[in-house]
């Protein structure tokens, strides 16, 4: 209670109107009708902003206060970006002004490539070793005399590499979103990857040249997804561009200054070095050619470089436009020559005292490395997260939950909501409808989270991602496990995972009818062996279709207990029929994985 008697509330920058209606115990009914009342249309499961939900509470007699991430908790939870609490210990009287470093994201085919063109062909003049230059995936513009770096790789994937290494590469996110098309899954996807890493973001509502452009139809659609267009206002900046055109460039980098304005872009010039590997390659001629974004401090010619396990010295330094430098302040994107091996993109380099030094440490973080990949133990398999949310250095349970149809994700997402009570908080970073990709995986890995499915697949390109990342994978085919499973890890009760091996996989060849036995799938082995006693999933373009025990396995004539690798055999599945050629049959046990 205030002062006055009058109830405040913590409300977060944007909330649902039924978590709205739910803090402060009044029906979403009459929340909407006050909405509405306000000439605000909403549904249940829109989302409004905090000023939208301060103005209707106050008309239930509630106070709302503003539940920001204040950075000192952000920083609490570990949630600032890796390079940000590397330099925590700058004196803030050292800190200068930086140019926002920028990425592009948004669904295929919205335009990014073309407006990252787009600004850089109409702002960037040409250096003197332009047209020779290799291209590298960064560069920097001037506008009103202010610098912008924007980082040239379209699309999440780049970004959430570098966020699962613990590096944020960008200040600033700009969405786009053709005007034509409208919000679609992966602009979802790109803001929830934007949201998770607290970027701010710009919508770049793109291809306004076209005839069946509809501006006010997108920022409704944007609006149900919390970003609500200025114009209408919200707090998202919505900048009108033609990519193809040239058109409305210049707002869109005013709009990225005003935002930078906004929020704190510092680092200082004279301090320790630290930045982010953008890309790098091996270049026969010239070596190991790597692209770093300078975060803090002034690298130089000569420097000795620590980046993870590969070390070196910097024998060249070129800016973006291929001019060869000495110098680069933060911000400052740069290609470099002089690393002994190639580092993986999102990689947090330092410099050091000596090339000997980082030689030396580097050595060391190899030889670490090989111990802990001998270890089996999975870094964020949903008991371990419970550990280190019980030992206080997870502050929540992150999911990435995707289902079959938005009908099963709703009361999924619902069901697991209601989990959060007192100190046990669940975070749904995204929930979407379709099999688990590659990107669902990232996210996960990104935020320490798990990945949970409801009557969905992975794909072989998520699963190996997820291997390689050290990401827990579940699915569930019944609401109720799901929920049941992750409350009892909220609750430290689970029981010991059961994982699925993989014995070996079968392609159908034909397909048979056999009295009595029904269809029988003519197979051959094409990995590992097929057991009798085993269970098989039956496959097609990457779809489950069936899982289920085997009811008879044939080698010819004969019943026969295993097959291997290159034999061919009949198969018959119970409860499952509708073979079709090409289907591959996949064979596997379930395996208790102790708790660690
Ligand atoms: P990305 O997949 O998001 O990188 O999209 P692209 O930049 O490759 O653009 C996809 C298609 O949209 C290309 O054919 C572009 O020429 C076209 N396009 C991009 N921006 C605009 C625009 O502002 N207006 C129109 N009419 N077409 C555009």
């Amino acid at each position: 209670m205030s002062e006055n008697g009058v109830k405040i509330v913590e409300i977060p920058s944007t909330v649902t109107v039924r978590d709205l209606a739910s803090m402060i115990d009044v029906s979403p009914i009459d929340v909407i009708k006050q909405l509405m009342a306000n000439g605000v249309m909403a549904n249940i499961n829109q989302q409004i902003d905090f000023d939208t939900a301060a103005i209707v509470i106050a008309e239930f007699g509630f106070e709302a206060e503003h539940l920001a991430a204040a950075e000192d908790e952000l920083e609490e939870a570990g949630e600032l970006p890796l390079w940000r609490q590397l330099i925590g210990d700058e004196d803030p009287k050292t800190l200068k002004d930086r140019p926002p470093v920028v990425t592009v994201l948004g669904h295929v085919d919205h335009g990014k490539t073309t407006l990252l063109d787009a600004i850089r062909l109409t702002n960037v003049a040409e250096g003197e070793a332009g047209g020779i230059t290799q291209r590298i995936s960064a560069y920097q513009v001037e506008h009103n005399e202010r610098s912008i770096t924007f980082l040239d790789t379209p699309g999440h994937a780049a970004f959430t590499a570098m966020r699962a290494r613990g590096a944020q590469g960008a200040d600033i996110a700009v969405l786009v979103v053709a005007a034509d098309d409208g919000v679609m899954p992966q602009t979802r996807e790109a803001l929830a990857h934007v949201q998770a890493a607290r970027v701010p973001i710009i919508v770049a509502l793109n291809k306004i040249d076209r005839p069946n452009s509809n501006p006010d139809k997108v920022k409704q659609e944007l609006s149900d997804i919390g970003l609500i267009p200025d114009d209408w206002e919200g707090d998202t900046m919505v900048v009108p561009v033609s990519a193809k055109e040239k058109e409305g460039l210049e707002d869109l980098l005013e709009a990225i200054i005003l935002v930078a304005d906004s929020t704190e872009i510092k680092a200082n010039p004279s301090g320790k070095v630290i930045g982010t590997v953008i890309e790098a390659e091996l270049d026969k001629a010239k070596g190991v050619v790597a692209t770093f974004l300078v975060q803090n401090g002034t690298l130089r010619v000569g420097d000795a470089i620590l980046v993870g396990t590969s070390c070196g010295k910097i024998r060249a330094m070129f800016d973006f436009q291929g001019e060869p430098i000495k110098v680069a302040r933060p911000s400052k994107p740069v290609s470099v020559m002089g690393l002994s091996d190639v580092p993986p993109a999102g990689e947090l380099f330092t410099v050091v005292e000596s090339e000997r030094e980082a030689r030396n440490i580097a050595e060391k973080r190899k030889i670490e490395q090989r111990e802990r990949s001998r270890g089996t133990s999975k870094a964020q398999s949903l008991e371990q997260l419970f550990a280190a949310y019980k030992a206080g250095e997870v502050k929540e349970l992150r999911l990435v939950i995707k289902a079959d149809v938005q009908g099963s994700l709703e009361p999924i997402v619902n069901s697991l909501k209601e989990l959060s009570v007192g100190e046990i908080k669940v975070n749904i970073l995204h929930a979407g409808t379709g099999n688990i990709s590659e990107n669902d995986v990232m996210l996960a890995a990104a935020s320490q989270g798990i990945v949970i499915g409801f009557n969905v697949t992975a794909d072989q390109v998520a699963k190996n991602c997820a291997d390689v990342e050290d990401v827990d994978i579940r699915v569930y085919d019944i609401i109720y496990r799901l929920t049941e499973d992750i409350e009892l890890a909220l609750k430290g009760m689970l029981e010991p995972e059961t994982r699925r091996v993989v014995l070996g996989k079968a392609r159908v060849r034909e397909v048979f009818r056999i009295p009595k036995l029904g269809n029988i799938a003519g197979c051959v082995v094409t990995e590992g062996e097929i057991l009798r006693n085993a269970r098989m999933l039956v496959l097609r373009e990457d779809e489950e279709l069936f899982n289920g025990p085997i009811s008879s396995l044939k080698h010819e004539k004969d019943d026969v207990r295993e097959i291997r690798n290159g034999f061919e055999c009949g198969i018959g599945l119970k409860g499952f029929e509708a073979f079709k050629e090409g289907d591959i049959l996949e064979c596997y046990t379930e395996e208790t994985v102790p708790i660690t």
